[in-house]
């Protein structure tokens, strides 16, 4: 787990590019990968390790990617995000970008910032309750984190139902939720998960485990289970807006 100062913090990646999932898919945002996560998701693909140096593609969808020395310096950070116009915000991602508090509560940008979450680190949260504009949270299901401890799984619920009340929806924070939903999620895990959280925000995002590459050309969900999760819809909208919204920039190869 990386440590931050308030001046300078381990960050994997900086682009331009856009949002790709939930309610504000197609979105144009500049990208802030943190390094450092503090879960072991079994469906991870993000690579959140420290590579010792930042990667900065500074013209968008160019593919060309400047080293900038790690950690990167709150001034350095804002100076990289300036030739980026246009944007609807600033997504804070990871890794997961709250083990990065200290560091974000002093950035100084002119967009609004867009918090991707695992909703775990209540105290990290607290932090940034006056300084983002949007929170993407997942909701992540005990089942889907490795090597948890089974006295651990309701302290994990509860931390992501407290992030989820400090960082809730109001007349300046729009926060929704992002579940994902694989072929072996019980529907009764996510409806409890909802039944938490739901007073909490503006909707639900049930996100179907999305291939990659070849493998999308073999749906991981049968006919069985895409029923499943639009019954699983069916039973939420009673709590909420909910939206099934799968990863849309994997399907045509953005970043
Ligand atoms: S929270 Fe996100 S980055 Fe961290 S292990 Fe889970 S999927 Fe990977």
């Amino acid at each position: 787990m990386p440590s931050s100062s308030y001046e300078a913090t381990p960050v994997r990646e900086i682009f331009c590019s856009v949002q790709g999932e939930g309610p504000y898919v197609g979105m144009r945002q500049a990208f802030v990968r943190f390094s450092g996560c503090n879960l072991n998701c079994n469906y991870c693909d993000t690579n959140f390790e420290n590579p010792g140096t930042c990667d900065y593609e500074k013209v968008e969808g160019s593919g060309i990617f400047e080293k900038i020395p790690n950690p990167v310096s709150i001034e350095k950070l804002e100076s990289l995000l300036q030739p980026f116009k246009k944007l609807h915000s600033v997504s804070l991602t990871g890794g997961e970008p709250l083990l990065h508090a200290d560091f974000i509560e002093k950035l100084k940008l002119p967009v609004p910032l867009y918090l991707e979450s695992n909703m775990t680190l209540p105290e990290q949260a607290r932090k940034l309750r006056e300084n983002i504009a949007y929170v993407a949270g997942d909701f992540k299901l005990p089942e889907a984190l490795r090597e948890i401890r089974p006295e651990a799984r309701d302290v994990h619920v509860e931390n992501t139902i407290e992030c989820f009340r400090l960082l809730r929806k109001n007349s300046s924070r729009d926060c929704f939720c992002k579940i994902v939903v694989g072929r072996d999620t019980k529907p009764e895990t996510v409806i409890l998960a909802a039944e938490a959280i739901a007073s909490y925000v503006s909707c639900i995002i049930l996100q179907p485990e999305t291939p990659v590459g070849s493998a999308v050309r073999t749906p991981r969900f049968t006919q069985g289970s895409v029923q499943t999760i639009i019954k699983l819809q069916k039973a939420l909208l009673e709590l909420a807006d909910t939206r099934i919204i799968p990863q849309t920039h994997r399907m045509w190869g953005c970043l």
